[in-house]
């Protein structure tokens, strides 16, 4: 650690903030909120400091601090962002033996602010090690739940350019902005998708523009992601993630409510389609909307079920979207098969009766009668079926004509992962009629084969409906 964090009782005791400005304002109802004696060196006040200058415990001071100033004093922040001046407060601090701290100055700190996240009697303190002070402030104001693992390198990564912007980027304000594009920005998209050479690449372009006074151009682009089968803490971390990022989501009737509210919550919701014989909106418009949205410089996030890329349509929407030159990322969900077997304790292989698995869909009847039999009709292999629920009683036949053992346990998962989720076990002969008794309702996977029969032996998942997903516990918390 380059730090050693402490959390420090001040109250009663002297701090000086030297400075009148937004975070002499920051600082000072810091350590007011602490109970500190808090002394003010600026020949005015800024209007921010309105309602701390009420506080009997702020001292206004119309001048520049003095070295008798600091006897006694525990803390000093510099925060006028004059070179001249920061040097002197350093000064006078150091031969007081006094801890100081010089806003955006590194070379200046004995110690560094942390970004706060206050739930007294609970504090959450944010350091970047003083490498990069916006990434800790971003973060803090996300409060995201999710920290992706690589945030870490990133700072180092900004932090080991830091000295190039103070260069090239004198003008504070512009220097903030520049930095807030960058951690919130493609930059960082690029350097957390690892292809560290184009966020570099990005980061000299941006730097160049931004140094010229030129506005960085924001590009929009798509992310893909695979909400999984319906329960929220199926999803993943990155797809969490950049559900808090996206400006805009696009979604279908497979994304459940509970999955939907975790979307950050300004960001504009579009309901894409589609029940089954009711299409909201055709493939290709919703293509050509996310391919829209992205040139409005947006970040677009296209919610699907399960898995993108198995029978979601995934590499369609992707091909219009790299036809036009849109960058994307594809985040891989849990897929409904993975997800329902789960949940049913059903294994999809085992080795007393299943050493492969097949994956198909079945969509109507002609898409049943389309299926090839002989690569689905075989021994020892599970068959997950999509969208076999409104062919389910062709598809048992069709099993039992190509010569498969009418008792073959079958089964049929409505809902599955959700509070919700019903199974229905039984056999190739019998399935059909339990499953219309039961009028299932929800999505439904149908699996064939020996492995349905574990599910007496391994069935576990009772869901309390009151218990609250973990996943929505995090958002909660961040949303305080
Ligand atoms: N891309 C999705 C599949 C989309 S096709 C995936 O990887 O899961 C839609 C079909 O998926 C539904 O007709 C149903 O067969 C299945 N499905 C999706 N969610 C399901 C759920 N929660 N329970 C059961 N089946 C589900």
């Amino acid at each position: 650690m380059e730090h050693l964090p402490i959390f420090l009782d001040i109250k009663n005791r002297k701090i000086i903030i030297d400075g009148g400005e937004t975070i002499a304002a920051r600082r000072a109802e810091r350590a007011l909120d602490a109970g500190a004696q808090v002394h003010v060196f600026a020949d005015s006040l800024s209007d921010e400091f309105r309602i701390l200058r009420k506080n009997p415990n702020l001292i206004h001071h119309k001048r520049t601090p003095m070295q008798p100033d600091f006897v006694g004093v525990v803390v000093a922040y510099g925060t006028t962002e004059n070179p001249a001046r920061d040097t002197a407060l350093y000064d006078m601090a150091n031969d007081a033996a006094v801890l100081v701290n010089i806003a955006d100055n590194t070379q200046y700190c004995d110690f560094i602010t942390p970004s706060i996240i206050d739930r007294s009697p609970i504090v959450i303190a944010i350091s970047s090690g003083g490498a990069a002070p916006i990434i800790a402030r971003i973060l803090r104001a996300r409060i995201e739940a999710i920290l992706p693992a690589s945030y870490g390198r990133l700072a180092t990564f900004v932090g080991g350019l830091r000295h190039l912007v103070m260069e090239k980027i004198t003008n504070p304000k512009t220097r903030r902005e520049f930095w807030e594009n960058t951690i919130d920005g493609a930059v960082a998209d690029l350097f957390l998708a690892d292809d560290v050479k184009s966020a570099k690449a990005r980061f000299m372009t941006n730097l160049d523009a931004a140094a010229k006074g030129q506005k960085i151009k924001r590009l929009g682009e798509v992310y893909l992601v695979g909400a999984g089968p319906g329960d929220p803490d199926l999803l993943t971390f990155r797809a969490l993630h950049l559900m808090q990022r996206a400006d805009v989501v696009l979604y279908d009737r497979l994304i459940g409510d509970g999955i939907i509210n975790l979307v950050r919550r300004d960001a504009e919701r579009i309901y894409v389609g589609k029940k089954p014989n009711e299409h909201r909106m055709k493939q290709q418009e919703i293509s050509d909307l996310m391919v829209k949205l992205a040139l409005e410089g947006k970040k677009v996030l296209r919610l699907k079920g399960g898995d993108p890329f198995i029978f979601g349509r995934g590499g369609e929407e992707l091909e219009t979207l790299a036809a036009a030159d849109i960058p994307f990322q594809v985040i891989p969900g849990i897929t409904a098969a993975s997800g329902c077997a789960s949940y049913a304790g059903i294994p999809l292989t085992h080795r007393d009766h299943a050493q492969s698995c097949v994956f198909v869909t079945a969509h109507g009847r002609e898409g049943v009668l389309s299926l090839d039999w002989e690569t689905l009709a075989k021994p020892n292999q599970t068959v997950a079926v999509y969208m076999g629920r409104s062919s389910l009683g062709f598809l048992m036949e069709e099993f039992i004509a190509r010569g498969v053992a009418p008792d073959t346990p079958a089964a049929i998962v409505d809902n599955g992962t959700r509070a919700n989720q019903r199974v229905i076990i039984g056999d190739l002969s019998n399935l059909f009629e339990r499953a219309e008794a039961a009028d299932l309702q929800g999505p439904a996977l149908v699996i064939i084969g020996s492995v349905v029969g574990l599910n007496e032996d391994l069935k576990w998942f009772r869901k309390d409906p009151a218990e609250e997903t973990h996943a929505m516990s995090l958002k909660a918390s961040a949303d305080l």
